[in-house]
């Protein structure tokens, strides 16, 4: 599995979502918010439905992204593709 060494893992913007410990058991709590992030983003750039395809991540426990909820991540990420 892949850990992610991308930028994003210090970006203050997913201290707000929340932690991801209670929703997940091993390996999804590890997924990287920030991937989950550009994931919707993408999606919602690109046309296609809200579907997080939390396989598809890399791993981050890095700051800012550290347990967040990366179901949350991807629908951050996809609001803010929505957006013209
Ligand atoms: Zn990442």
């Amino acid at each position: 599995m892949a850990w992610c060494k991308k930028s994003h893992r210090k970006d203050p913007k997913f201290k707000n979502l929340t932690f991801s410990e209670e929703f997940f058991g091993e390996p999804e709590r590890w997924k990287c918010a920030g991937c989950a992030y550009e994931q919707g983003f993408n999606d919602a750039k690109a046309g296609l439905p809200n579907n997080p395809r939390l396989n598809k991540l890399d791993q981050s426990q890095a700051s800012a992204v550290r347990h967040r909820n990366p179901i949350e991540g991807y629908n951050m990420g996809y609001n803010d593709g929505l957006k013209p």
